[in-house]
Protein backbone atom coordinates (compact mmCIF):
# COMPACT_ATOMS: atom_id res chain seq x y z
CA UNK A 1 0.00 0.00 0.00
CA UNK A 2 2.27 2.29 0.76
CA UNK A 3 4.32 1.84 -2.66
CA UNK A 4 1.50 2.67 -4.40
CA UNK A 5 0.34 6.07 -2.23
CA UNK A 6 2.32 8.06 -3.31
CA UNK A 7 3.06 7.75 -6.84
CA UNK A 8 -0.61 7.95 -6.79
CA UNK A 9 -1.01 11.49 -4.86
CA UNK A 10 1.51 12.70 -7.03
CA UNK A 11 0.05 11.94 -10.09
CA UNK A 12 -3.30 13.05 -9.34
CA UNK A 13 -1.58 16.77 -7.82
CA UNK A 14 0.37 16.66 -11.22
CA UNK A 15 -2.69 16.14 -12.79
CA UNK A 16 -4.41 19.64 -11.08
CA UNK A 17 -6.36 18.04 -8.84
CA UNK A 18 -7.23 19.38 -5.28
CA UNK A 19 -4.69 17.77 -2.81
CA UNK A 20 -7.61 16.42 -0.59
CA UNK A 21 -9.57 14.95 -3.74
CA UNK A 22 -6.48 13.67 -4.59
CA UNK A 23 -5.63 12.09 -1.28
CA UNK A 24 -9.27 11.05 -0.86
CA UNK A 25 -9.29 9.30 -4.66
CA UNK A 26 -5.98 7.77 -4.06
CA UNK A 27 -6.70 6.25 -0.54
CA UNK A 28 -9.39 4.54 -2.43
CA UNK A 29 -7.72 3.42 -5.47
CA UNK A 30 -5.07 2.30 -3.48
CA UNK A 31 -6.54 0.16 -1.02
CA UNK A 32 -8.80 -1.36 -3.75
CA UNK A 33 -5.34 -2.36 -5.53
CA UNK A 34 -3.94 -4.06 -2.30
CA UNK A 35 -7.59 -5.34 -1.98
CA UNK A 36 -7.60 -7.19 -5.29
CA UNK A 37 -3.44 -8.08 -5.71
CA UNK A 38 -3.50 -9.31 -2.05
CA UNK A 39 -4.17 -12.80 -1.43
CA UNK A 40 -4.51 -14.41 2.29
CA UNK A 41 -4.00 -18.34 2.62
CA UNK A 42 -4.28 -20.18 5.84
CA UNK A 43 -2.43 -23.58 6.48
CA UNK A 44 -3.29 -25.60 9.22
CA UNK A 45 0.43 -27.05 10.10
CA UNK A 46 -0.28 -29.02 12.98
CA UNK A 47 -4.19 -29.85 14.37
CA UNK A 48 -2.85 -32.34 17.04
CA UNK A 49 -3.89 -32.29 20.73
CA UNK A 50 -1.89 -33.87 23.73
CA UNK A 51 -3.79 -37.45 21.92
CA UNK A 52 -1.11 -39.03 19.77
CA UNK A 53 -1.93 -39.47 16.35
CA UNK A 54 0.35 -39.70 13.64
CA UNK A 55 -1.52 -37.49 10.92
CA UNK A 56 -1.49 -34.92 13.13
CA UNK A 57 1.32 -32.75 14.53
CA UNK A 58 1.00 -30.51 17.16
CA UNK A 59 -1.02 -27.33 17.15
CA UNK A 60 0.34 -24.67 14.80
CA UNK A 61 -1.74 -22.35 11.92
CA UNK A 62 0.03 -20.31 9.80
CA UNK A 63 -1.35 -17.48 7.77
CA UNK A 64 0.27 -16.11 5.38
CA UNK A 65 -0.53 -12.32 3.17
CA UNK A 66 1.52 -11.79 0.21
CA UNK A 67 4.24 -13.77 1.34
CA UNK A 68 4.11 -12.69 4.93
CA UNK A 69 4.07 -15.35 7.50
CA UNK A 70 2.51 -15.54 10.31
CA UNK A 71 2.10 -18.60 12.50
CA UNK A 72 -0.18 -19.25 15.73
CA UNK A 73 1.25 -21.56 18.50
CA UNK A 74 4.41 -23.71 17.78
CA UNK A 75 3.13 -27.66 18.97
CA UNK A 76 4.67 -30.69 18.75
CA UNK A 77 6.16 -31.76 15.56
CA UNK A 78 5.03 -29.26 13.53
CA UNK A 79 8.48 -27.65 11.88
CA UNK A 80 8.96 -30.46 9.70
CA UNK A 81 5.10 -29.65 7.79
CA UNK A 82 6.64 -26.86 6.65
CA UNK A 83 8.79 -28.73 4.65
CA UNK A 84 5.79 -29.65 2.76
CA UNK A 85 4.73 -25.77 1.60
CA UNK A 86 8.37 -25.32 -0.26
CA UNK A 87 7.33 -24.34 -4.00
CA UNK A 88 4.03 -23.20 -3.06
CA UNK A 89 3.96 -19.86 -4.75
CA UNK A 90 2.01 -17.90 -2.12
CA UNK A 91 4.70 -18.73 0.29
CA UNK A 92 8.15 -16.95 0.27
CA UNK A 93 11.38 -17.62 -1.45
CA UNK A 94 13.67 -19.70 1.02
CA UNK A 95 16.20 -17.36 2.74
CA UNK A 96 18.03 -20.39 3.61
CA UNK A 97 21.54 -21.34 2.10
CA UNK A 98 20.35 -24.95 2.11
CA UNK A 99 17.47 -23.96 -0.23
CA UNK A 100 16.03 -27.12 2.05
CA UNK A 101 12.80 -25.32 3.40
CA UNK A 102 11.03 -22.36 3.58
CA UNK A 103 10.51 -22.16 7.84
CA UNK A 104 13.92 -20.21 7.32
CA UNK A 105 11.44 -16.69 6.76
CA UNK A 106 9.62 -17.32 9.36
CA UNK A 107 10.07 -14.58 12.25
CA UNK A 108 7.05 -14.54 14.44
CA UNK A 109 4.68 -17.04 16.30
CA UNK A 110 1.78 -15.71 18.43
CA UNK A 111 1.17 -17.93 21.60
CA UNK A 112 -2.60 -19.08 22.36
CA UNK A 113 -1.09 -20.65 26.10
CA UNK A 114 1.17 -22.29 27.56
CA UNK A 115 -0.08 -25.99 27.67
CA UNK A 116 2.44 -28.23 26.15
CA UNK A 117 0.38 -29.17 23.34
CA UNK A 118 0.64 -25.64 21.81
CA UNK A 119 4.15 -24.71 22.62
CA UNK A 120 6.42 -27.74 22.94
CA UNK A 121 7.72 -27.64 18.97
CA UNK A 122 8.93 -24.08 19.92
CA UNK A 123 12.47 -24.53 20.77
CA UNK A 124 12.45 -26.93 17.70
CA UNK A 125 11.22 -23.36 16.22
CA UNK A 126 13.77 -21.24 17.39
CA UNK A 127 17.19 -23.76 17.35
CA UNK A 128 16.23 -25.70 14.00
CA UNK A 129 15.83 -23.18 11.82
CA UNK A 130 18.96 -21.44 13.12
CA UNK A 131 21.36 -23.95 12.65
CA UNK A 132 20.49 -23.82 9.01
CA UNK A 133 21.36 -19.69 8.81
CA UNK A 134 18.10 -18.09 10.06
CA UNK A 135 20.26 -15.02 11.57
CA UNK A 136 17.58 -13.08 13.04
CA UNK A 137 16.02 -13.50 16.57
CA UNK A 138 12.01 -15.02 16.88
CA UNK A 139 9.44 -12.54 17.93
CA UNK A 140 7.58 -14.63 20.44
CA UNK A 141 4.13 -13.00 21.40
CA UNK A 142 2.22 -15.06 24.33
CA UNK A 143 1.08 -14.94 27.91
CA UNK A 144 3.04 -14.44 31.41
CA UNK A 145 5.18 -17.13 31.60
CA UNK A 146 6.19 -17.24 27.76
CA UNK A 147 9.61 -15.87 28.99
CA UNK A 148 10.28 -18.02 31.25
CA UNK A 149 9.87 -20.81 28.70
CA UNK A 150 12.07 -19.21 26.16
CA UNK A 151 14.92 -18.83 29.19
CA UNK A 152 14.34 -22.35 30.16
CA UNK A 153 14.03 -23.57 26.63
CA UNK A 154 17.44 -21.89 25.67
CA UNK A 155 19.22 -22.72 29.00
CA UNK A 156 18.18 -26.40 28.71
CA UNK A 157 19.82 -26.49 25.35
CA UNK A 158 23.18 -24.69 26.21
CA UNK A 159 25.53 -26.99 25.58
CA UNK A 160 23.71 -27.63 21.46
CA UNK A 161 24.11 -23.90 21.29
CA UNK A 162 27.34 -23.14 22.46
CA UNK A 163 28.62 -26.62 20.74
CA UNK A 164 27.81 -24.68 17.46
CA UNK A 165 28.41 -20.99 18.39
CA UNK A 166 32.18 -21.55 19.37
CA UNK A 167 32.66 -25.14 17.94
CA UNK A 168 34.18 -25.50 13.98
CA UNK A 169 30.39 -25.54 12.88
CA UNK A 170 29.84 -21.65 10.86
CA UNK A 171 27.08 -19.91 13.45
CA UNK A 172 25.55 -16.83 14.16
CA UNK A 173 25.31 -15.19 17.52
CA UNK A 174 21.84 -14.06 16.82
CA UNK A 175 19.55 -16.54 15.17
CA UNK A 176 18.33 -18.64 17.77
CA UNK A 177 16.80 -15.97 20.06
CA UNK A 178 13.62 -15.70 21.17
CA UNK A 179 12.65 -11.69 21.66
CA UNK A 180 9.35 -12.10 24.14
CA UNK A 181 6.48 -9.61 24.94
CA UNK A 182 3.88 -10.91 27.56
CA UNK A 183 0.64 -9.88 27.17
CA UNK A 184 -2.57 -10.11 29.24
CA UNK A 185 -4.83 -7.99 27.93
CA UNK A 186 -7.27 -8.00 24.93
CA UNK A 187 -5.43 -5.66 22.95
CA UNK A 188 -4.26 -4.91 18.96
CA UNK A 189 -0.26 -7.58 19.28
CA UNK A 190 0.53 -6.87 16.01
CA UNK A 191 0.22 -4.43 13.17
CA UNK A 192 1.68 -3.74 9.53
CA UNK A 193 0.61 -1.64 6.16
CA UNK A 194 -1.30 -5.10 5.50
CA UNK A 195 -2.30 -6.95 8.70
CA UNK A 196 -3.65 -6.57 12.33
CA UNK A 197 -3.49 -9.07 14.90
CA UNK A 198 -5.55 -8.78 17.99
CA UNK A 199 -5.43 -11.17 20.76
CA UNK A 200 -8.40 -11.97 23.17
CA UNK A 201 -8.80 -13.28 26.29
CA UNK A 202 -10.86 -16.79 26.20
CA UNK A 203 -11.79 -18.88 29.00
CA UNK A 204 -9.87 -22.31 29.18
CA UNK A 205 -9.60 -24.63 32.15
CA UNK A 206 -7.80 -23.13 35.22
CA UNK A 207 -5.67 -21.27 34.06
CA UNK A 208 -6.01 -17.29 35.22
CA UNK A 209 -7.74 -14.95 33.32
CA UNK A 210 -5.38 -13.34 31.09
CA UNK A 211 -3.52 -16.37 30.48
CA UNK A 212 -4.97 -17.88 27.78
CA UNK A 213 -5.96 -16.39 24.30
CA UNK A 214 -7.62 -16.72 20.55
CA UNK A 215 -6.38 -14.30 17.80
CA UNK A 216 -8.24 -12.29 15.20
CA UNK A 217 -6.19 -11.59 12.11
CA UNK A 218 -7.10 -8.54 9.96
CA UNK A 219 -5.79 -8.79 6.52
CA UNK A 220 -6.70 -7.26 3.30
CA UNK A 221 -9.05 -9.70 1.89
CA UNK A 222 -9.84 -12.06 4.83
CA UNK A 223 -10.67 -11.71 8.43
CA UNK A 224 -9.11 -14.70 10.40
CA UNK A 225 -10.27 -16.46 13.84
CA UNK A 226 -7.94 -18.57 16.08
CA UNK A 227 -10.26 -19.53 19.19
CA UNK A 228 -7.38 -20.85 20.51
CA UNK A 229 -8.57 -23.30 23.47
CA UNK A 230 -11.71 -22.54 25.17
CA UNK A 231 -15.04 -23.61 26.64
CA UNK A 232 -17.99 -22.10 25.31
CA UNK A 233 -18.56 -18.46 26.25
CA UNK A 234 -20.62 -15.99 24.98
CA UNK A 235 -18.19 -13.14 26.19
CA UNK A 236 -16.17 -14.71 22.88
CA UNK A 237 -18.47 -13.96 19.93
CA UNK A 238 -17.50 -9.94 19.72
CA UNK A 239 -14.36 -11.34 18.73
CA UNK A 240 -15.75 -14.66 16.28
CA UNK A 241 -18.06 -11.93 14.51
CA UNK A 242 -17.22 -11.13 10.83
CA UNK A 243 -15.11 -13.97 10.60
CA UNK A 244 -14.57 -15.68 7.27
CA UNK A 245 -12.98 -18.21 8.26
CA UNK A 246 -13.52 -19.39 11.99
CA UNK A 247 -10.87 -21.91 13.30
CA UNK A 248 -12.81 -22.87 16.09
CA UNK A 249 -11.25 -26.21 18.93
CA UNK A 250 -14.04 -29.17 19.42
CA UNK A 251 -14.35 -32.40 21.36
CA UNK A 252 -16.92 -35.07 20.65
CA UNK A 253 -19.84 -34.87 22.68
CA UNK A 254 -21.06 -38.62 22.68
CA UNK A 255 -17.18 -39.42 23.59
CA UNK A 256 -17.37 -37.27 26.60
CA UNK A 257 -20.69 -38.08 27.74
CA UNK A 258 -19.00 -41.68 28.17
CA UNK A 259 -16.61 -40.28 30.71
CA UNK A 260 -16.23 -40.25 34.41
CA UNK A 261 -18.27 -37.25 35.47
CA UNK A 262 -15.06 -35.87 36.98
CA UNK A 263 -13.66 -35.48 33.62
CA UNK A 264 -17.10 -34.40 31.81
CA UNK A 265 -16.80 -31.54 34.25
CA UNK A 266 -13.36 -30.66 33.36
CA UNK A 267 -13.79 -31.04 29.90
CA UNK A 268 -16.51 -28.23 29.38
CA UNK A 269 -14.70 -26.12 31.64
CA UNK A 270 -11.81 -26.37 29.35
CA UNK A 271 -13.02 -27.09 26.16
CA UNK A 272 -16.09 -26.58 23.34
CA UNK A 273 -18.47 -29.35 22.39
CA UNK A 274 -20.19 -30.15 18.42
CA UNK A 275 -22.97 -29.28 19.70
CA UNK A 276 -21.70 -25.63 21.60
CA UNK A 277 -20.17 -25.27 18.33
CA UNK A 278 -22.82 -25.60 16.34
CA UNK A 279 -24.59 -22.69 18.76
CA UNK A 280 -21.55 -20.51 18.46
CA UNK A 281 -21.93 -21.12 14.61
CA UNK A 282 -25.38 -20.44 14.17
CA UNK A 283 -24.64 -17.07 16.72
CA UNK A 284 -21.67 -15.43 14.70
CA UNK A 285 -22.07 -16.70 10.87
CA UNK A 286 -18.75 -17.59 9.94
CA UNK A 287 -18.03 -17.94 6.23
CA UNK A 288 -16.05 -21.28 6.98
CA UNK A 289 -16.59 -22.72 10.35
CA UNK A 290 -12.90 -25.08 10.83
CA UNK A 291 -13.19 -27.42 13.96
CA UNK A 292 -9.61 -27.66 14.94
CA UNK A 293 -7.85 -29.77 18.10
CA UNK A 294 -10.28 -32.49 17.60
CA UNK A 295 -10.98 -34.23 20.99
CA UNK A 296 -12.08 -37.59 19.71
CA UNK A 297 -11.58 -40.04 22.67
CA UNK A 298 -12.02 -43.07 20.51
CA UNK A 299 -14.44 -41.47 17.68
CA UNK A 300 -13.25 -40.69 14.01
CA UNK A 301 -13.05 -37.86 11.77
CA UNK A 302 -16.16 -39.50 10.36
CA UNK A 303 -17.64 -39.39 13.99
CA UNK A 304 -16.93 -35.90 14.55
CA UNK A 305 -18.03 -34.10 11.00
CA UNK A 306 -21.37 -36.25 11.54
CA UNK A 307 -21.88 -34.84 15.25
CA UNK A 308 -21.78 -31.17 13.93
CA UNK A 309 -23.71 -32.12 11.42
CA UNK A 310 -27.10 -32.81 13.60
CA UNK A 311 -26.56 -29.56 14.42
CA UNK A 312 -25.26 -27.48 11.73
CA UNK A 313 -25.60 -26.79 8.45
CA UNK A 314 -23.51 -23.95 7.34
CA UNK A 315 -20.11 -24.84 5.48
CA UNK A 316 -17.72 -26.27 7.73
CA UNK A 317 -15.05 -28.95 7.53
CA UNK A 318 -12.49 -30.84 9.84
CA UNK A 319 -8.92 -29.66 10.06
CA UNK A 320 -6.43 -32.08 8.71
CA UNK A 321 -2.18 -31.01 8.74
CA UNK A 322 -1.68 -29.25 5.54
CA UNK A 323 -5.25 -28.52 4.78
CA UNK A 324 -5.02 -24.86 3.13
CA UNK A 325 -7.68 -22.37 3.31
CA UNK A 326 -8.13 -19.23 1.20
ZN1 LIG B 1 -4.70 -27.80 23.59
Amino acid sequence: MKGTLKPLILALTLAGLAPSVALAESQSASAAEVKEQSKTHVVMLGTGTPTLQHKRAGQAILVVVDKEMYLFDAGPGFVRNFKALAGQDFMPPDVMFTNESVYGAMDKVFITHLDSDHVLGLPELLLRPWILGRDQPMKVIGPKGTQKLVDNSLAAFKDDIDHRLYGTQPANANGYKGEVTEISETQIVHQDDKVTVKAFRVPHGSWDEGMSFGYRVETPTKTIVISGDTRMDEANYEHFKGADILIHEVMHEGAIAAMPEDWQQYMYHAHTSTRQLAEIAKAVKPGLLVMNHPLFFGKTDEDMVAELAQHYDGKSVLASDLDIYE
